[in-house]
């Protein structure tokens, strides 16, 4: 029993640095065929700051593929869409706009941005989603981010 027990509290050390198991700093890709990598994202609300950053695995440039990570309520995303495709290019995001919770830079095939933002701040069990707001994409481009 007690070599059990040993073990179990290694295991637990190697978790540290992630809280339940859940990463605080997470990457996923988009691609040039309009896809991200993940369907939903999951943190930890233990985790504080959480880093996520997007890399685009495509060829294509920002211009024709661009892709980004924006983070808003559920029931804020279209109308944040909409006020994108409003503000145009480069990086069809509106400026200051309360709504965006985190947002990545809009990156073209082969580069990479990161977001760090304090998920305290938010509501665990809320209801967030992410996606990318380039004209077009957040019909494919969009997923779950569940605060645990
Ligand atoms: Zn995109």
């Amino acid at each position: 029993m007690r070599t059990i027990f040993a073990i179990v509290a290694l295991a637990g050390w190697s978790l540290s640095g992630s809280a339940y198991g859940q990463a605080c700093d997470q990457t996923i890709e988009g691609n040039d065929l309009l896809q991200y990598s993940l369907s939903e994202i999951r943190v930890s609300a233990d985790c504080g700051e959480v880093t996520i950053t997007l890399r685009h695995t495509g060829q294509l440039p920002v211009n024709a593929m661009g892709h980004n990570w924006v983070l808003t309520a559920t029931a804020d995303a279209e109308g944040v869409v909409e006020a994108g495709r409003n503000a145009g290019a480069p990086g069809y995001l509106p400026e200051g706009d309360p709504r965006v919770i985190a947002a990545t830079n809009m990156i073209g095939g082969g580069e990479e941005s990161s977001v760090t933002f304090d998920v305290s701040a938010l509501t665990a069990g809320g209801d967030y989603m992410f996606f990318c707001s380039f004209p077009g994409h957040y019909a494919l481009m969009k997923g779950q981010f569940i605060i645990e």
